[in-house]
């Protein structure tokens, strides 16, 4: 049976040219890139190639990159870094509908004596400008904002919510993770700081993530030990992750726009047959501006982790953001903060499609959705 991967927001299949490129680097080209010989300073030579590709595909310079392990330690880079460079002052601004990357350690920040201010957003996911201006008040460091949701797909309008932070004098941060390699980022021209992003997301290898730091930001590292990435994130570098995440950055900066074009068509298409097929579905965030591959769709009076399982074994892999904690289902926090009823909430499934969606499987999925859920409803799921 044919599979139908619908998670790519989850993680990507990684490119062919990715997993070509990654190969010599665990085979051959093995040298430490801080050794002096010519050994090392070819797979040194290989890692700048890297951080050009990637500087390219977000138009930043090479020397704003640093590279580090993943999204979610760009993300703890950039807001404990930036926290730490001004100590008399202790507040940090977010939102509500955050990755907990960011949310967790707002929690972690709080117990450590910041004050934090979460800010929350309509129904469409979209951050409400006045509670972020006032928020802003005070003694704020640095503010977080996520350029697209992974749940939803919805994007924040990074150049209002960045410049009124500007005008505040405070610093920001965005969480690029779900846009970077999918939609144009433009950090030349965003007023912001700092922007993490993630290889995983953008098909390139697990194990490589990169933190865009604007030149003459400060920044205190997390890891501290040799001077690689300019003493900002010291250890080895994870040569072959990073070279694949450059050939993704140059590959998927290259068909950006046609992707965008195909597979947002396939997303509408799901969206508009699973909203005519099935009673009680809604899409969540319709009204605001979203990333082409991403829809989550509620089917009322369902459980999603029902829905989920009697998917998989069709073969078809989607995704919820319900998290099970002692033993009962909580609705997404992003749902909840968008005020979207329980019931509804509930029933949520994010589609994410990618480069290697097809038409045939939209096709399926819409064929096949509807019965399940028919079955689910029967069998009384909540
Ligand atoms: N931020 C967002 C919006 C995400 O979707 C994710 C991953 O799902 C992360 C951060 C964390 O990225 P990583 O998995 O590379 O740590």
């Amino acid at each position: 049976m044919d599979t139908i991967y619908f998670d790519n927001n989850a993680t990507t299949k990684p490119l062919e040219e990715v997993v070509e490129a990654m190969k010599p680097f665990w085979v051959d080209a093995y040298a430490n890139p801080s050794s002096v010989h010519q050994f090392g300073q070819s797979v040194k030579h290989a890692i700048e190639c890297a951080r050009e590709q990637v500087a390219a595909l977000i138009h930043a310079t090479p020397g704003e990159i640093v590279f580090t392990s993943s999204g979610t330690e760009s993300i703890n880079l950039a807001i404990r870094g930036a926290l730490a460079m001004v100590p008399a002052k202790r507040k940090f601004v977010t939102t509500a509908v955050e990755h907990a990357a960011v949310l967790r350690l707002s929690e972690v920040l709080e117990r450590e004596g910041y004050e934090i201010v979460v800010v929350g957003v309509n129904r469409d996911g979209q951050v409400d400008e006045q509670a972020w201006v006032e928020a802003l008040s005070g003694d704020t460091v640095l503010a977080s904002i996520q350029h697209a949701n992974n749940e939803t797909g919805v994007m924040m309008d990074v150049n209002r919510l960045a410049a009124l932070a500007q005008e505040k004098g405070v610093a920001v941060h965005v969480d690029a993770v779900q846009t970077v390699g999918k939609v144009e980022v433009d950090v030349a021209t965003w007023p912001v700081q700092f922007v993490s992003f993630s290889a995983h997301k953008f098909h390139g290898p697990k194990g490589a993530g990169g933190l865009y730091v604007r030149r003459r930001t400060r920044l205190k590292p997390l890891i501290v030990g040799g001077s690689q990435e300019r003493e900002l994130r010291a250890g080895t570098e994870n040569t072959a992750s990073i070279v694949g995440m450059g050939v993704a950055a140059a590959c998927c900066g290259a068909t950006m726009a046609e992707t965008a074009t195909r597979v947002g068509a396939l997303r509408d298409q799901l969206e508009r047959e699973l909203l005519k097929s099935v009673a009680g579905a809604s899409v969540h965030g319709v009204k605001a501006n979203r990333v082409y591959n991403t829809s989550n769709i509620s089917f009322e009076n369902l459980e999603a982790e029902a829905i989920l399982i009697l998917l998989s074994e069709a073969g078809i892999y989607a995704s919820s953001g319900a998290a099970c904690s002692s033993g009962s289902l909580q609705p997404s926090h992003v749902l909840q903060a968008m005020g979207i009823e329980e019931h509804v909430a509930h029933g949520a499934i994010r589609f994410s499609l990618s480069r290697y969606s097809s038409e045939a499987e939209v096709a399926s999925v819409v064929e096949r959705l509807p019965g399940l859920l028919a079955r689910l409803s029967r069998l009384g799921s909540r």
